[in-house]
């Protein structure tokens, strides 16, 4: 383990020379100034980095099935489930999931409940709290705008800074928080039944993470928001009630139609288009698990869910860097040049 003295000078330079946008050099002096060592520090979403001079090979140790496809036939060939599958690589996951479960709950009771203006200089104020109070007196709406009321609710708390819960990303953390919460209080289901959905989610988010990218600023915004609105559309079907072919079909169809989407955040702040973006998502997930249902009943399906993840993985590739979370291109570049 190495670590910095108890006191040191640490001083700020805006160089960056890694094609790569998220990230940072960190360089370590003794007290004669003479360098030491230095790190190229990649955020990667999610909460992860990455260290260039020290590749990790991360996940390599719970999970050695590398795509859905070595999944299922590791679950036909031993006749487990889908949860078992998850159990048996971390026995204690469930536990640790109670405390995901909430804080996603938290995190949206607090964006409901609060008003007022969002920090920043797009000067917008907070409007979950608003919906939600609509979404009691629409009749004909009431579900789809409970569920955007509450993903709103998580991405303001996130645009606060407070504290919300990254699946997979803080940009995308609307999505499994408002399915999670409107699961939980508008239909009152098992709390162990949804922990047993943010584990089959998870399964999903985690395939994307480990063979294409949950970060906008390498895949644009299908790998954040593209990613979120796949694990909760696999959620979804599995608290439905499906079978495992159509949970991998509600992933796929939630994936396949967000691929391409940019990411252009507006003056670099998470709020425009992503806030917005979220509440679209958690709709589009209930709507693919629900495709998923009844397309099954007629065919099979043919694009397999790793076939669109790396398609996603291809199409970010493919994506031009002002598209990629540096706020240069898209939605924000227009609305600078129109204000
Ligand atoms: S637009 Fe960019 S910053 Fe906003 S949620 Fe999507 S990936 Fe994240």
């Amino acid at each position: 383990m190495e670590s910095l003295p108890g006191e040191c000078t640490v001083r700020f330079s805006l160089d960056w020379d890694e094609s790569f946008p998220n990230g940072f050099y960190l360089s370590a002096f003794d007290e004669n100034h003479v360098f030491v060592r230095k790190w190229t520090v990649f955020s990667i979403g999610g909460g992860s980095i990455q260290i260039k001079e020290y590749p990790l090979p991360w996940n390599d140790e719970v999970y050695l099935e590398k795509s859905y496809r070595e999944i299922r036939e590791l679950m036909d060939a031993e006749g487990i489930s889908l949860l078992d599958y998850v159990y048996s690589h971390e026995p204690d996951l469930k536990e640790y999931l109670y405390t995901i479960m909430d804080a996603m709950i938290d995190c949206v009771e607090r964006g409901i409940s609060t008003e007022g203006m969002l920090p920043g200089r797009l000067h917008m104020n907070r409007t979950a709290h608003r919906l939600y109070e609509q979404s009691t007196e629409s009749l004909l709406e009431n579900n789809d705008l409970r569920l955007m009321a509450y993903a709103f609710a998580a991405g303001e708390e996130n645009a606060a800074g407070h504290s919300c819960v990254t699946a997979p990303t803080l940009g995308a953390c609307g999505v499994m928080s408002a399915l999670v919460y409107y699961c939980a209080k508008d239909r009152n289901m098992d709390r162990s039944r949804l922990c047993d959905a943010l584990a089959i989610g998870g399964v999903f988010g985690n395939l994307i993470k480990s063979n294409a990218t949950i970060s906008g600023a390498v895949g644009g915004c299908q790998a954040e928001v593209g990613t979120a609105v796949s694990m909760a559309a696999a959620s979804a079907a599995y608290l439905m009630g499906l079978d495992i072919d159509r949970i991998e079909y509600a992933a796929e169809i939630a994936m396949e139609h967000n691929l391409g989407l940019t990411c252009d955040p507006v003056m670099g702040y998470v709020m425009i288009p992503c806030i917005e973006r979220n509440a679209m998502g958690v709709l589009r997930a209930f709507d693919a698990a629900t495709l998923s249902r009844y397309m099954s009943n007629i065919r099979k399906h043919l694009v397999s869910f790793d076939m669109v993840v790396e398609t996603m993985k291809q199409t970010g590739m493919q994506i031009p860097i002002e598209l990629k979370e540096t706020a240069e291109g898209g939605l924000a570049k227009e609305y600078l040049h129109e204000s």
